[in-house]
């Protein structure tokens, strides 16, 4: 993955997010009608819907920012001001230009933008169980320690660092954190939620998948489903 980002590469992802949020929505609706209000399909695709719009109307506005908006505006429930956020913050801070690991740090600020609107960490049963692993692969996987696929040669320890450039594929890459995310998506399933709708039902959340996260894992699985848009190879 050592080329430059395209600049079409967040239109792409977000047009992705938009087509499997419209195909997982009831699902996404059945996990929020255990431990919520049954909303959370028709909410992200009312706002993806409105995301598609936003971009053909502008397709020169940094892409990113203009879905963050619209998610924001149009979104009723929790997750469209903290999609919103996640998206503004990743625009802002992506340049035209973003190598993966400023992708990864990009990301990661995005995440960081979640947890400060929503006052909330991992293990609180939200979104951001499965966006913190995501972001900790991506930064992982295109990182200056990015590993190889090539063993250390004998007589050097496991401090040799690897090259700037991470050697695995945009594929590779957000495959791991798509993985990432999935994973932590299911491990919500016996935790107790502590934000959201989902914290006023107390122990009767413990047994259910929390749907943010269940979301969060299919934008991410979007990452590795559009990566071939990623740059020149
Ligand atoms: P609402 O809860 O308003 O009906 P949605 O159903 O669209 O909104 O989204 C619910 C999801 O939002 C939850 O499953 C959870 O992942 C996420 N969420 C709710 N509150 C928070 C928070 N404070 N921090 C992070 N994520 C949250
Ligand atoms: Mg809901």
């Amino acid at each position: 993955m050592g080329t430059l980002m395209r600049a079409g590469f967040p239109a792409a992802w977000l047009a992705e997010c938009a087509r499997v949020v419209a195909a997982e929505r009831e699902r996404l609706t059945a996990l929020d009608a255990a431990i919520g209000d049954a909303d959370h399909g028709a909410n992200l695709d009312r706002g993806f819907a409105e995301v598609r719009r936003a971009l053909a109307a502008a397709p020169e506005a940094d892409a990113l920012v203009t879905a963050g908006t619209t998610l924001i505006r149009k979104v009723g429930g929790a997750s469209g001001p903290l999609y919103g956020s996640l998206l503004r913050a990743m625009g802002a801070a992506l340049g035209a230009q973003a190598s993966p690991a400023e992708f990864a740090a990009a990301f990661t600020t995005g995440v960081e933008a979640v947890a400060r609107l929503g006052r909330s960490a991992e293990g609180d049963k939200t979104m951001l169980d499965a966006l913190w692993p995501a972001a900790r692969a991506l930064t992982d996987a295109t990182g200056p320690q990015a590993p190889s696929g090539l063993p250390a040669p004998p007589g050097l320890s496991g401090s040799l660092e690897f090259p700037e450039i991470s050697r695995l594929s945009a594929a590779e890459v957000f495959g791991r954190a798509a993985t990432a995310a999935r994973a932590g998506a299911a491990a919500t399933v016996p935790m107790l939620a502590r934000k959201g709708r989902a914290s006023y039902l107390g122990e009767r959340s413990v047994g259910h998948e929390d749907p943010g996260a269940a979301s969060s894992a299919l934008l991410v699985g979007a990452l590795e489903t559009v990566a071939d848009e990623w740059g020149g190879g």
